[in-house]
């Protein structure tokens, strides 16, 4: 394996995670490409160009390089405006390889179902196999909506059908989602793999903190609960914040103790959620407890993660749940929703809790159970590490190196022959 081409059409490597489309996969490939290339291996990622000002190429990484593609408007265009400049980012994405001998690259790996429609094109002119990885799927998604959020489009159920069916490989983050893949999309079981994501464990580490609490300007005797990620109603903060208010109404002298820590920036179909979230806080008398906080990166997320008594994760739906991963390595315990990936990111009553509802009394009873009960805490946090310890880039690199061995190989015998 020499050269990879990796396909981010909606979201770029080079941003910062936590606002906007910007999560889980852009950190889940800048973390594997550069792995790759710490390997020997050169990795492209292609993405739509978002600015005139972004050069054609930038280095993101030794041995990875970000190719900016022209595919429309650079500013202003929407997700769900993408499909319609997918045959101009395409055209980018051939043109760009069209200048290299052929057999450049030696696989495509789409991300995203959008990337997907690209790859699969990609994969037929340059005769090399498509691994793919979904993140979501629309299906799953649209069987286990917030109230108030809107069904995935049909366009993307059909495209997602499309390329499950024309990949060589697909990538699930579990066997929940190799399962779903199965059932819901009808992918052939053998080209299903399995591949766990990881975490960084050099930057989230377990630390001092009253240290990180006073950096954030908190006080070492208060109860800190935390959300962390993109804002829209699929992750569900308000449940939290619903949670937070029961907590008060049962116990009143919490009140003066309480900080909820709101991290993170809007998202697609919650674009106006921050602003419903400062509203709901008000509705519910929580406005003094409850605090709104940008997108945080580097150290200052790791802060974060230690400054908190408990990471709260109350998806409706996750494919894996990248932040609950993080919190675990820095020593802080997780309650998450049961739902899709979250019940391998988090082992129930051993590195946090898992809850089966979404409703606020059943969550404000376990968060109370944890974060008000230092010895329950503490033996929640110091499993967390350990649990988050099995997980790491460095084996999600081998795996899916692995894969894409197997694919190529599998390509070359059975569809170029
Ligand atoms: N994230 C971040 N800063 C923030 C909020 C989130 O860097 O303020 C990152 C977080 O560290 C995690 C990713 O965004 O790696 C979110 O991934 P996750 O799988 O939890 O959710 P997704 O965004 O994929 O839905």
């Amino acid at each position: 394996m020499k050269r990879v081409a990796v396909l981010s059409v909606h979201t770029s490597p080079l941003e910062q995670p936590g606002t906007g489309d910007a999560g889980g996969m852009n950190v889940y490939i800048v973390e594997t490409a550069t792995r790759m290339a710490r390997r020997g291996i050169a990795v492209e990622i292609f993405t739509r160009a978002t600015s005139s000002e972004l050069p054609p190429v930038a280095e993101l990484a030794p041995g990875v390089k970000v190719r900016h593609v022209v595919a429309g408007p650079f500013e202003g265009l929407g997700k769900e405006e993408l499909p319609g400049q997918l045959c101009a980012f395409t055209a980018g994405v051939l043109r760009a390889e069209a200048r290299h001998e052929p057999g450049h690259y030696d696989v495509v790996h789409s991300h995203y179902w959008l990337s997907g429609q690209v790859g699969w094109l990609a994969r037929e002119r340059w005769a090399v196999p498509l691994v793919h990885t979904a993140h979501t799927l629309a299906k799953v998604k649209n069987l286990a909506l917030a109230a108030d959020d809107t069904p995935e489009p049909r366009m993307r159920v059909i495209g997602e059908e499309q390329v499950v069916a024309e990949a060589d490989r697909l990538v699930a983050n579990t066997d929940v989602e190799a399962a779903e893949l199965v059932k819901l999309y009808d992918a052939d079981p053998s080209k299903v793999l399995v591949v766990p994501p990881g975490v960084d464990l050099e930057r989230f580490t377990p630390g001092d903190r009253d240290g990180a609490r006073a950096a954030l300007g908190l006080r070492p005797e208060s109860v800190v609960l935390a959300f962390v990620g993109r804002i829209q109603p699929l992750k569900a903060p308000d449940v939290l914040l619903r949670a937070a208010a029961e907590m008060v109404a049962r116990d009143p002298g919490l009140r003066a103790r309480l900080v909820v820590l709101v991290v993170g920036g809007p998202s697609g179909s919650g674009m106006k959620t921050p602003e419903e979230l400062v509203r709901l806080a008000a509705e519910l008398r929580i406005s003094d407890v409850v605090r709104f906080m940008p997108p945080q990166g580097g150290e200052a997320l790791a802060r974060v993660y230690r400054a908190a008594d408990v990471v709260a994760v109350p998806s409706y739906n996750e494919s894996f749940g990248l932040v609950a991963l993080e919190a675990q390595a820095c020593g802080t315990p997780v309650v998450a929703a049961a739902v899709g990936g979250l019940p391998v990111a988090v082992r129930d009553w051993v590195s946090g809790a898992l809850v089966d509802s979404h409703e606020p009394g059943a969550w404000a009873r376990v968060l109370t159970s944890i974060a008000l009960n230092p010895a329950c805490r503490e033996e929640l946090a110091s499993n967390a590490v350990g649990h988050a310890r099995r997980f790491s880039w460095d084996r999600t690199t081998d795996s899916l190196l692995a894969g894409y061995a197997e694919a190529r190989d599998v390509f070359r015998e059975e569809v170029i022959a």
